[in-house]
């Protein structure tokens, strides 16, 4: 099995939440025409999981050798992935327009969120109760769990909910968690999508 994979590791985590990270999968995701997909295989996926630490470095193993022996389901899951970030992206970025998501997208979620639910349980610690997932290599999409539970955690949370954005530099289309006190960020970041920008400004005030 190959190493985690050069593009993956790069791939920056800007979004501030994991589901947000995982919406970001694709590069210029508000362009048609420029848009990179990151998860071109399953293979892509489960890195990506290590890489935003879903996934530790033997259960990423333990998949990847579960989806040799398991080629066609793997690649089923990993559709079922990429259609999960697209609702979960198109639901956030209405939310930051102050629009209502689309019944679809809001049904996907949910049916992702009743298969997760099947993956969880309810565990006693020291003195309370929490919610644990089930070891994340025991299914091929023993990665969505988490991510629906983020997407889930931040719909739920007013607070969090008003400080979802989307990069202002376009096409980039990334979204992330606002967590300046003044609500001011503006790009996925300074150094690419901000400085970019900053340099725009720059030849048009020299014009
Ligand atoms: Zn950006």
């Amino acid at each position: 099995m190959s190493d985690i994979n050069k593009d993956v590791h790069k791939h920056d985590l800007l979004g501030g939440r994991l589901c947000l990270d995982f919406a970001n999968t694709v590069s210029w995701h508000d362009s048609s025409e420029e848009s990179q997909e990151l998860l071109t295989s399953y293979e892509k996926l489960v890195n990506w999981s290590l890489h935003a630490n879903i996934l530790n470095k033997q259960q990423s193993l333990s998949l990847l050798k579960k989806a040799e022996d398991q080629p066609a389901k793997a690649i089923e899951v990993l559709q079922q992935a990429i259609e999960l970030r697209e609702s979960i992206y198109q639901i956030f970025s209405l939310v930051t327009k102050n629009e209502t998501p689309a019944s679809k997208d809001l049904a996907i979620l949910n049916e992702a969120l009743s298969n997760a639910y099947g993956k969880m349980r309810v565990v006693l610690g020291e003195n309370k109760f929490s919610l644990e997932f089930l070891n994340g290599e025991e299914t091929l999409d023993g990665m969505l769990p988490p991510i629906v539970q983020s997407a889930i955690d931040i719909l739920t949370s007013e607070k969090e909910l008003s400080r979802v954005k989307k990069c202002e530099g376009h096409p980039c289309g990334w979204l992330f968690l606002d967590t300046s006190r003044n609500r001011s960020r503006r790009w996925c970041s300074m150094a690419d999508c901000g400085n970019r920008a900053k340099a725009k400004r720059f030849y048009r005030n020299k014009k």
